[in-house]
């Protein structure tokens, strides 16, 4: 069959994957993770298209016109709350030139039955895009894709905790647009990869909590990394959302990494209180020089309130060990969720000056499908069942806190950007960071678009 993996076109800088959509805050677009995985897994049996019309900058137009040219037995789609409507529109042009159509999104993981019920256009929900059940959807069998929730599905997928799993090698030189970056790379040359599925850890805002657990193996992904150094990668996105959660299979792969030379620079997500001295020394021995980690707020009351599992201690220590071990932080916080309060974004704000971290990220809360925030929000009267659009970057804002309206909670994110990024110590700080002249032009660049969005 010829099968097309589609990122759909869309109006602004969309980042869609792995079920957590949102507007790229400052033009940045990795390769989507979903697509890619997918890749490895069907070409073995099919012909694999890759058309990234975000990436590509490609509107409407061009796009079906891709559609019509390739003319796929398949389309692999992805699709985002953060622009859910007009994703469903385009995909309805795009499904009267392709056969079968298969979504993977954020928003469809609540109730999908529903979505197809509604959009007859929709032949199937991926539920878990590195499963190869797509190979027996396509084949027929779609009682036997358990984790695709078609009109043939008859029962609720359990999804697997704590098993491993091995992909097929993804198909990374499909994803060659020059478009694909992301700031904390050094390089031009990166792919996105994933060594882990989902995520163990509860925190009630966020929807990986919700997808269940699964790791692959070292030897697994080490095919895929001298593959990728075969291709001239030379850094690398891990996008596990904690990396480290298996640490024996963290420090395995780390080793075998420094082992084998392999050269990548690369980038990870991690928790505070998951990473030490020994893990953190072997991922810089791995080529690891940035890490990004959820911090989320200052006060112990929403920590507590949203099972993160850590204190401020956790992070200012944690923080302070990169920093000696010479690898840089990414603190990533939320704000806006329900109980927050004028006085708990301030207390966040002035936390971050303690943090020491080298990139700071702020995103708002959004009430995403499937997870415990929406319901309670729900519950509470702050959102209503019907909303569905959203975007965690702010550029609109979907829900109230208990105690801030939406245009409050957007001053305070404002204000955060600015404390954290125009210090002139800080300024420097980054400037005298820098190791490549690719990393000089996309920081410049990354400024450029963080203050314009601004
Ligand atoms: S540890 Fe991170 S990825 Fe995992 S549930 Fe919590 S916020 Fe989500």
């Amino acid at each position: 069959m010829k099968v097309l993996l589609l990122n759909p076109p869309g109006a602004q800088p969309f980042i869609r994957d792995y079920y957590c959509s949102k507007v790229s805050k400052s033009n940045y677009l990795f390769q989507p993770i979903d697509l890619v995985m997918q890749s490895g897994i069907l070409a073995g049996r099919h012909q694999i298209t890759v058309c990234d019309a975000i990436a590509d900058k490609l509107t409407a137009e061009e796009t079906l016109e891709r559609v019509r040219c390739c003319a796929p037995d398949a389309i692999v789609s992805l699709a985002g709350s953060v622009c859910l409507y007009d994703d469903l529109d385009f995909l309805e042009r795009a499904a009267r030139h392709g056969g079968t159509l298969l979504v993977s999104g954020d928003a469809f993981l609540e109730e999908p039955s529903c979505w197809l019920e509604s959009y007859p256009f929709l032949d199937g929900i991926l539920l878990d895009f590195t499963s190869d059940d797509i190979l027996s959807f396509l084949d027929g069998n779609r009682r036997g894709a358990a984790s695709i929730v078609s009109r043939d599905s008859d029962t609720a997928y359990q999804r697997p905790r704590g098993q491993e799993f091995s992909i097929p090698v993804p198909r990374h030189e499909l994803f060659t647009s020059p478009n694909y970056r992301f700031p904390f790379v050094r390089q031009r040359e990166f792919a996105t990869v994933l060594s882990d599925f989902g995520c163990p850890y509860r925190c009630s805002f966020c929807i990986m909590a919700s997808l269940g657990y699964r790791y692959r193996p070292a030897a697994n992904m080490l095919e895929e990394l001298r593959y990728l150094k075969g291709l001239g990668i030379r850094e690398l996105f891990f996008i596990d959302q904690s990396y480290g959660v298996r640490r024996d299979k963290a420090l395995e792969l780390c080793e075998a990494m420094a082992r084998e030379q392999l050269g990548f620079g690369w980038v990870c997500y991690s928790r505070v209180d998951l990473v030490d001295r020994e893990l953190l020394e072997a991922m810089k021995r791995a080529g690891c020089h940035t890490i990004i980690f959820g911090v989320e707020s200052a006060s112990s009351l929403i920590l507590e309130q949203y099972q993160k599992g850590y204190t401020q201690e956790d992070v200012l220590k944690t923080f302070r060990l990169c920093r000696s071990c010479g690898i840089r932080t990414v603190a990533t916080f939320i704000i806006g969720l329900p109980e927050e309060t004028r006085q708990t974004a301030l207390e966040t704000i002035n936390f971050l000056k303690k943090i020491d971290c080298d990139f700071a990220s702020f995103n708002i809360a959004v009430p995403r499908a499937g997870t415990e925030l929406r319901q309670n929000a729900i519950r509470d009267g702050l959102v209503s069942e019907q909303v569905t659009v959203m975007d965690q970057s702010g550029t609109s804002i979907a829900m109230d806190t208990h105690h801030l309206s939406s245009a409050e909670i957007g001053q305070l994110k404002q204000r955060a950007l600015r404390t954290f990024y125009l210090r002139p110590s800080y300024l420097l700080r980054r400037l005298a960071g820098i190791r490549s002249w690719y990393e000089l032009t996309e920081q410049l660049r990354e400024g450029f678009h963080l203050l314009r969005n601004h």
